[in-house]
């Protein structure tokens, strides 16, 4: 029987650029980005999927696949990676986030708006054909409803990074409903992983958290005790992120941003918990800047429209976050653990 054998690579200006098309990460250094680009390269193959960022890494499982050098602003370096790789679908994740945006507006709204443009305009010329980007609960303000905040609402950001995802979100409708560019995107939670450091949000706390209890058995929060907020861990992100990517262009309804949920909590609901699990741990409060950033978000979110248009649903309640928060930073920092913080999870 004969065998034919496809090659799949053909070499163009000295580099090897796969005949299928792929993915690329921006900004795949992140709290997010990491584990994204794990998570494809596990479904697509490590050179399938291109890591970008603006900074270098050694990190390992980034450096499985390809890792390029990219600042997002710089658009002709953007679309020469585009052409390098052949790639057809790209993840912005490159952005400032709430805290860091209130320190350096003019520079967050460059990047957070700028960054989006140079990857709009390429999926608009046709370079690329699919599009993620993520919105945020920051483009929710004060004036919105704070519990079980709808999809559709009253949305009134005060914060410069609530102000650029808002203002992203419209866009990518525009882009959307103007040109036919398929982009795609989320509204996250404040997101809770055990991979990678969060990157100046907000609900960073919800993390380092867990990471002090541990270490030291005790924390400072910058939030009030009973600041509630939506939180997701990030399995339930990433799943999130790819499912909207993977589900067919006719069940995308809402080309701004989806509300999901995953679960809300207080500072002393999480340390409670985390006390069932580490008896001695304390927290103290100390709130700070972010306090105000906070006050202004939903507490709560309503995620149906997401759930009815391609079948998001969330499996990490605030139970199962902790445990698996405390149990995976318990293996990472301590094998075997340390005795007086031996975990009972
Ligand atoms: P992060 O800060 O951890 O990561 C962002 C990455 O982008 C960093 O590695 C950074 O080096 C890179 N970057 C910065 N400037 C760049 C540039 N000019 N070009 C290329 N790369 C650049 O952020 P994250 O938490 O991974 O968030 C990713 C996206 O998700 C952002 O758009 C953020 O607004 C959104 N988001 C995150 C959360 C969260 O809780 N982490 C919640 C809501 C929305």
């Amino acid at each position: 029987m004969p065998v034919v054998l496809y090659i799949c690579f053909y070499t163009v200006n000295d580099t090897v650029k796969p005949m299928e098309s792929t993915t690329l990460i921006i900004g795949a250094s992140g709290q997010i980005g990491i584990e994204l680009t794990m998570a494809l390269r596990k479904k697509r193959g490590n050179h399938m999927v291109i890591a970008s960022d603006i900074r270098p890494t050694d990190d390992n499982d980034l450096l499985q696949g390809p890792y390029e050098i990219l600042d997002v602003l710089d658009k002709a370096a953007l679309e020469s990676i585009i052409e390098k790789y052949n790639v057809d679908e790209v993840y912005l994740l490159a952005a400032l986030l709430s805290a860091t945006a209130e320190k350096n507006p003019e520079f967050a709204w460059k990047l957070n708006m700028e960054g989006l443009f140079n990857v709009l305009d390429l999926a608009k010329d046709k370079k690329i054909s699919k599009v993620f980007w993520p919105s945020s609960i920051a483009v929710f303000g004060p004036s919105t409803p704070r519990n079980q905040t709808p999809q559709h609402t009253v949305m009134e950001p005060t914060t410069v990074y609530g102000i650029s995802k808002l203002a992203g979100e419209r866009w990518c409708s525009y882009y959307h409903e103007r040109f036919g560019v398929d982009v795609r995107s989320i509204r996250y939670p404040g997101l809770i992983g055990f991979r990678s450091e969060p990157g100046g949000g907000t609900t960073d706390y919800a993390v380092d958290i867990f990471h002090k209890a541990i270490e030291t058995g005790s924390y400072t929060c910058f939030l009030k005790e009973n600041t509630e907020l939506p939180m997701m861990m990030m399995e339930d992100a990433i799943r999130a992120t790819i499912s909207i990517m993977e589900a067919p262009a006719s069940s995308i309804k809402e080309r701004g941003g989806y509300n999901i949920a995953g679960c809300s909590f207080t500072p002393s609901e999480i340390a409670s918990v985390i006390k069932r699990t580490l008896p001695t741990f304390s927290i103290t409060y100390n709130p700070d800047f972010r306090q105000a950033i906070a006050d202004s978000w939903p507490a709560s979110i309503d995620d149906s429209k997401a759930l009815t248009d391609w079948g998001w649903k969330s499996e990490y309640d605030t139970e199962k976050l902790c445990a698996t928060m405390l149990t995976e930073i318990g293996k990472k920092k301590y094998t075997p653990l340390k005795p007086m913080h031996k975990l009972i999870v």
